[in-house]
């Protein structure tokens, strides 16, 4: 038997006991993520309303559709002892497990009441990452193929999961997930001493992107190999920005990961880390602006403003420190600059650079309200670029 616990609760209550010890874990695709540590769990942003106690949280799709997404675990049962893990082995709680059938029933007639239309399901680990896996993708393969679900399931990818389990798990998911929470082996060993990164949770990671590159998906439930996401927890093992944004780099340029996610770490009471303080906001927000450069805007790592303690400033945009370093001397006319070049200036990002190309096959861009039309954001621009040879005016404040 996987887990015995919580065998006599009905799924309601299974979930509301979830959703009582889950963490805050960052939006899907964006915007700015709520504070809080990542279990292997599903941790909710619970929703107001009359079903606020179960773990559901509005998640926003690439295409910047909210969507509300049922965040559950199998099991809230775990042999494991991550240090900051709510459902660490050990700690005095109440925890439930679901039957994949179960489960997979209990979320489709939540889709079927119009409660949720996703799901992101995860587990604690019992008998082993193998073990659990099997268990995660029993559920998944009941939901798509005897129960017919066709809509979003972001699938975990347990420690320790074998090649055939990640890909079975990418051709039943819309997304798949490893949290490597930590940049380096020395940093995982202070947050969670009983994985290891490498061989458990970046492998799985780096077979998901052999299986896109060498295999066609014609297995896989829509046709199309799945995304795949991680999440660090920042800021209680001592790691740097530059250590995380290392690691990070290597996933965008080698493991071609949509995203990874940085989660602040906040202290869970009965935890081996609960003395320690809560990570401030901006790390994280300065931490995804990096990570943006990195991913989206040519950046490579040298040029991101790194501090001499391997950390980004919390009080400056990387874009703009950047650029106040190194543009100000050198505009960019923005009627000649390529893609690339475009790309480099604050306030401009890929849809407006677009924009600038387009609109200046037609006509040249003469001053700001030229720019402000095509939707770019000049309120840090001016220092940074030239119109049609001239430095543009800026409007100063009334009250400056
Ligand atoms: S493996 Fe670690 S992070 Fe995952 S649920 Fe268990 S204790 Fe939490």
């Amino acid at each position: 038997m996987f887990s015995m616990e919580g065998q006599q609760l009905g799924p309601v209550e299974k979930l509301t006991l979830f959703a009582e010890h889950m963490a805050l874990e960052p939006d899907e695709e964006g915007g700015a993520p709520p504070a809080g540590p990542l279990p292997c769990g599903a941790p909710p942003a619970p929703r107001r309303g009359k079903d606020d106690h179960l773990p559901i949280t509005n998640v926003t799709m690439s295409n910047g559709r909210k969507m509300p997404v049922l965040k559950t675990l199998l099991t809230s049962a775990c042999e494991r002892n991550c240090y900051y893990c709510p459902f660490r082995a050990g700690r005095n709680f109440q925890r439930a497990t679901f039957r994949p059938e179960e489960l997979a029933n209990t979320f489709v007639d939540m889709h079927r009441a119009g409660l949720v239309e996703g799901m992101f399901l995860s587990s604690g680990i019992i008998k082993g990452g193998v073990s659990t896996q099997d268990r995660l993708l029993d559920a998944a393969d009941i939901l798509r193929n005897r129960l017919g679900y066709r809509g979003y399931l972001h699938l975990k990818l347990m420690p320790g999961a074998e090649r055939d389990q990640v890909e079975r798990a990418m051709q039943l998911a819309s997304r798949v997930s490893t949290n490597l929470e930590a940049p380096t082996s020395e940093r995982l060993a202070r947050l969670a001493p009983t994985k290891q990164l490498v061989e458990e949770l970046l492998q799985p990671l780096r077979w998901a992107e052999e299986i896109r590159r060498t295999q066609l998906p014609h297995k896989s439930w829509n046709g199309r190999w799945p995304s795949t996401v991680t999440q660090f927890v920042v800021g209680a093992a001592g790691e740097s920005d530059l250590e995380l944004l290392t690691a990070t780099s290597y996933l965008y340029n080698r493991l071609h990961l949509r995203r990874a996610y940085f989660s602040g770490f906040h202290p869970i009471a009965d935890t081996p880390l609960d003395g320690l303080p809560p990570t401030d906001p901006w790390r994280e927000h300065r931490l995804y602006q990096a990570s943006f450069l990195l991913r989206d805007y040519g950046f490579d790592l040298e040029e991101l403003p790194f501090t001499g303690d391997g950390n980004l400033p919390l009080h400056h945009d990387p874009k703009l420190a950047w650029a106040q370093q190194t543009l100000i001397s050198r505009p960019v006319e923005l009627n000649r600059a390529d893609r690339e070049q475009l790309l480099r200036v604050p306030g401009i990002g890929p849809i407006s650079a677009d924009a600038i190309l387009r609109a200046r096959r037609q006509r040249t861009l003469r001053d700001l309200s030229d720019l402000r039309r095509l939707g770019v954001a000049t309120k840090n621009l001016a220092p940074f670029v030239l119109l049609n040879g001239r430095r543009p005016l800026q409007q100063l404040p009334l009250f400056a």
